[in-house]
């Protein structure tokens, strides 16, 4: 096993990181920003060094100061989390490059699935199915006879895109050749890269990922799916394990697929293939090569803590279970607790005067604040999960409103009210699976 790693990252994910290392007798190097110093898992490492000012720039995102850390302290690998640079192949290769382990995929991997082109190409060879469309770039020459091919509305998208951003819907054939060129110019702006492609646009489908993990020898594994339905502007708000309604025949299907394309690319650590669901099919978008903020579902369905799998791949130790070990036992929902305005959705940073979590049987809370902490305000706003497990979903779902009921986050605002009086108390929700745009709907948003 490991003796000591370093989590390049901050917030709820790093005590996440440090949590499972010290559960596996791993010391810890956090690393941290000039406005980071009271993070609760700075406090708990083994070691902490500040790597720079609060922007994320020259702190988190700053890969010479990481990998200077890493050699000061003498780690052996580096834990990236989610964000930041989880999914950058530079980065990865610049951390085996000088000597240390990167706890993700290799960096090839991760640049050809940051290419939504190359990754769609991987997946079909895979057998994972995909959404009908260019099956690579197009371009003013093919743009218009694709369109009539895959049928409008289409939707045109990056290749490098992420975030939700670079992506057009495109419902009127005149318009196919002006909304390819304001696409191409946004995603060279926003990616360095205008090679874009086309897919079909689903008009009501489901988001309903896969999580995986691969020994980077070729053996992978599936820990079931997710349902990530519940998102406003493209960020998940609420999401659960396994998704509710889908006949089992698809789901093995889609499970099976996405374990042997991980088997096909030997694909290394935790990952999740993210598909939309329309009409009982299943159509692969992206897939992140991380852990994801979700992923404490699906250890509540498995018991497999997710975690430490990847640490003991990195160690080279390989996965802790096979498939017929994996039995998705249950129903668990988390709801993401953000620092923001229950109504404007604006971000509100500033000082948790007083915090009480909620407990009981099957209440998770996975949260790096305290009374006294102060959320600064240069990251992402999200400050801890709240995660119900229960034999049923009813009783999950019945365990997540005790909770939203029990817990105080005081001095800040927080979306707590919006998931309590809005989305657990929506019928819709209640009785089982919505699309996409169901909640910005609900909320009285147009998309
Ligand atoms: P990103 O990497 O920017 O998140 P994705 O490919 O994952 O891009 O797509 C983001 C979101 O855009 C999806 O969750 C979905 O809401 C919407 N979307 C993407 N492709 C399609 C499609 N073919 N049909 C309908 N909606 C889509």
């Amino acid at each position: 096993m490991l003796e000591k790693v370093l989590i390049a990252n901050r917030g709820e994910i790093a005590l996440r990181v440090l949590r499972a290392c010290k559960e596996l007798g791993i010391r810890t190097v956090a690393v941290y920003s000039k406005a980071d110093r009271d993070l609760l898992h700075v406090r708990l490492a083994d070691e902490a060094l500040c790597i720079g000012p609060a922007s994320s720039r020259e702190s988190y995102l700053n890969i010479p100061s990481i990998i200077a850390a890493a050699e000061a302290t003498q780690a052996q690998a580096i834990h990236p989390g989610y964000g930041f640079l989880a999914e950058n192949a530079d980065f990865a290769e610049a951390v085996e490059e000088s000597g240390f382990i990167f706890i993700g995929p290799r960096a090839d991997t991760i640049r050809q699935m940051g290419n939504k082109v190359a990754a769609i190409e991987a997946m079909k060879a895979a057998g994972v199915p995909t959404v009908p469309g260019s099956d690579g770039a197009v371009t003013s020459e093919n743009a218009e006879a694709m369109a009539a091919r895959i049928g409008l509305p289409v939707i045109i998208k990056a290749a490098a895109g992420g975030g939700g951003r670079g992506m057009r819907v495109v419902n009127d054939a005149a318009a196919v050749l002006d909304s390819l060129a304001v696409t191409q110019a946004e995603a060279k702006a926003a990616f360095g890269d205008d090679t874009v492609y086309m897919e079909k646009f689903l008009q009501k489908p489901r988001h309903v990922e896969v999580q995986v993990i691969g020994d980077g020898a070729g053996k992978a594994v599936h820990l079931g799916d997710r349902d990530c339905s519940l998102q406003r502007r493209h960020q998940k708000v609420v999401e659960e394990a396994p998704a509710p309604g889908i006949p089992e025949e698809a789901r093995q299907a889609v499970l099976n697929s996405c374990v042997r394309a991980c088997e096909l690319m030997r694909y290394r650590g935790a990952g999740t293939f993210e598909f939309l669901y329309e009409d009982g099919r299943f159509y692969f978008i992206e897939m992140n090569t991380r852990v994801q903020v979700e992923h404490p579902v699906s250890e509540m369905v498995t018991g497999i803590d997710i975690i430490k799998e990847q640490l003991r791949i990195a160690s080279g130790l390989g996965l802790s279970c096979t498939q017929d070990d994996i039995v998705i036992r249950g129903h668990a929902i988390e709801c993401r607790i953000n620092a923001e305005d229950p109504k404007t959705f604006l971000p509100c940073p500033g000082k948790i005067e007083y915090f009480h979590a909620p407990g009981g049987p099957g209440i998770r809370m996975d949260s790096h604040i305290y009374a006294g902490y102060t959320v600064p305000p240069h990251y992402d706003s999200l400050i801890g999960k709240l995660i119900a497990y229960g034999p049923t979903r009813a009783i999950a779902l019945q365990r997540m409103r005790n909770a939203l009921d029990e817990i105080v986050v005081d001095g800040i605002r927080s979306n707590i009210p919006l998931h309590r009086e809005q989305i657990l108390k929506d019928a819709a929700f209640n009785e089982g699976a919505v699309d996409i745009h169901y909640l910005e709907k609900k909320l009285g948003m147009s998309h």
